[in-house]
């Protein structure tokens, strides 16, 4: 592929996709706002521009990765989009995604939305499980697939470009929830005689054993019959957070991470659903 590929935006993931397709032998035009990030990369052969319209102009397919939507929508300010394909793997909102998309289509380009479900180190790394998921225009994501598979794998999910940030944000926030988990138990262990590198890797086989729940939530909301393969109902959960909360309190530990998602669960128990699982509590905060 010898398209010319620029990329604007050289933090520390930034950094990292140049990186990778310098390995892969690929020519590259960078930019950073700050210049001096950009002398290593120049050592490894990327051509360097002097001001982002500059950086636009020298490529096809122009890649930004940059703080948020608007220092994306600052940098470009002055470039001429016309006959560019223009990825943003900026992490945003949906909305911000959408936004751009249509400003970016306004000045002549064609758009891709990416977000990235990979740390630094993961990038360019074989087998590391990192991919980016894509929505926006099809057919740029068809025209620089293989370009795009260097740094990590990729994974298209619509033309409507606020789906990668949808899905991207959606994964987050899960996974904030495992880490407020994952704080809570530590919490409860850590005074006590339980060495911390022994209880990790039970804690990780857990939460790992528990992740084929998603799969039984998505049948029940998929059926309308939330009480679909519950192998644990609601009214032995609730009765279970309980024990959760007397052991909280035990260990002089604050509650306040689990009872939000308890109160909802005993909401939903109220409201009469006892042999359900917890896919009730989303109807309870979805609009
Ligand atoms: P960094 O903080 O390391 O880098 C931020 C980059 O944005 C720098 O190049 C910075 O330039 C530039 N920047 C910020 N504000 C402006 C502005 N107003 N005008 C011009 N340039 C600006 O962040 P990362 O590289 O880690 O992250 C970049 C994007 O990648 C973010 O959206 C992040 O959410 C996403 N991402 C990062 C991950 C990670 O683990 N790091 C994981 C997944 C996604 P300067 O050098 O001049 O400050």
């Amino acid at each position: 592929d010898n398209t010319s590929l620029t990329l604007l935006g050289l933090g520390d993931m930034g950094t990292a996709l140049a990186r990778a397709w310098l390995a892969a032998g690929r020519s590259l035009t960078v930019w950073n706002r700050t210049p001096g990030r950009a002398e290593a990369l120049a050592a490894a052969g990327a051509e360097v521009a002097d001001t982002a319209a500059a950086a636009v102009a020298a490529g096809d397919l122009v890649v930004v990765c940059l703080l948020d939507d608007a220092s994306v929508r600052e940098v470009l300010a002055d470039a001429d989009l016309a006959g560019k394909d223009l990825v943003d793997l900026t992490t945003g909102t949906p909305a911000e995604a959408r936004a751009r998309a249509a400003w970016a289509e306004e000045r002549g380009a064609r758009f891709l939305d990416g977000g990235i479900m990979a740390v630094p180190p993961m990038i360019g790394a074989e087998g590391s499980g990192g991919y980016v998921f894509y929505s926006g225009s099809r057919s740029l994501f068809d025209a620089h697939r293989a370009t795009l598979a260097v740094p990590a794998g990729t994974v298209y999910v619509g033309e409507d470009p606020g789906f990668a940030a949808l899905h991207d944000v959606a994964l987050l926030s899960a996974m904030t929830g495992m880490f407020a988990g994952v704080a809570h138990a530590f919490a409860l262990v850590r005074d006590e005689d339980v060495a911390l590198k022994d209880f990790a890797p039970m804690l990780a086989g857990w939460l790992t054993a528990m992740t084929g729940y998603a799969n039984g939530v998505a049948e029940q909301l998929d059926s309308g019959d939330y009480t679909r393969g519950v192998t644990s109902n609601l009214a032995m959960m609730v009765r279970g957070n309980a024990t959760l909360l007397r052991t909280a309190e035990e260990q002089r530990v604050s509650p306040e991470l689990l009872t939000p998602f308890m109160d909802l669960m005993r909401r939903r128990l109220d409201a009469g659903h006892p042999d359900e699982g917890t896919a009730g509590v989303v109807d309870l905060i979805a609009r």
